[in-house]
């Protein structure tokens, strides 16, 4: 049985105290909640402070990037060892948002996979294809080669560790989601593309997160697709009321 997993990815929002008030509110409504794990994912500036507050509950830290590097001349980046001091267990990595604005590649991805995984924090390997891409019958095509290439060369102990994220380009922050039979059916293409690369086993225990305009209308029929096992929210992550909501989904 897969847990699903609700992440709320907070991009470049929030200055910290604003960030410190949502924890709060979030550690209020949903710190003790079990049925599902959670994640924040707040900019690198406030991973301490919320890390702060959500400590005692049940829910965790997670940064929205790193690098592979140990340390070094890599300004602006931050390697994995400062994440796990501050308490992060999870990474999001290959977010469409840095593959279109900072260069990130499915070589990069790999490269952040991997390090992620050698420093014991939970790799969040985000996919999706751009609306050309689908509108021309090629998505799946893309989607399973960023699968095979962000993820080449694990092992079947290491993708245990790993979740994927299904985010179509054109349903982030738009508004636009994905019909919840697509989204399952691209979630089921992903599966399959796993169990021939590893094996069933590994492919059976994969959580799979759907994320594009995830709001607390859509999560329910979202959540009950077979192969959707959790969401990776963007706008409605930022307001404690909304976020919760998708938390509780039914
Ligand atoms: C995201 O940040 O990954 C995302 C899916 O954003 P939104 O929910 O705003 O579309």
């Amino acid at each position: 049985m897969r847990k699903a997993l609700i992440a709320g990815n907070w991009k470049m929002n929030k200055t910290d105290p604003e960030a410190i008030e949502l924890a709060r509110a979030l550690v209020a409504e949903v710190g003790q909640y079990e049925a599902c794990d959670i994640l924040l994912c707040p900019p690198f500036t406030s991973l301490k402070s919320v890390g702060d507050v959500i400590r005692g509950s049940k829910i965790k830290l997670g940064a929205q990037t790193m690098h592979w590097e140990k340390s070094g001349a890599f300004t602006g980046m931050v390697c994995a060892d400062m994440l796990k001091s501050l308490g992060c267990t999870y990474v999001i990595i290959g977010h469409s948002e840095q593959r279109q604005f900072f260069g990130e590649t499915d070589e990069t991805v790999n490269k952040r996979t991997r390090a992620a995984l050698a420093n014991g924090l939970t790799p969040i390997v985000c996919v999706g294809e751009f609306l050309e891409q689908r509108e021309s019958g090629k998505h799946e095509q893309i989607v399973r080669d960023q699968v095979i290439q962000g993820l080449k060369g694990l092992t079947s102990d290491e993708m245990k560790q790993v979740a994927i994220a299904y985010e179509p380009v054109w349903a982030i922050g738009t508004g636009k989601t994905a019909s919840s039979q697509d989204a399952d059916d691209m979630h089921a293409c992903i599966r399959s593309t796993i169990e021939k690369v590893w094996n069933r086993d590994v492919a059976q225990g994969l959580v799979i997160q759907y994320g594009g305009s995830v709001k607390p209308d859509t999560i329910d029929e979202q959540m009950a697709m077979p192969n959707i096992d959790g969401a990776l929210v963007g706008g409605a992550a930022l307001q404690a009321d909304s976020f919760a909501r998708i938390v509780r989904f039914q």
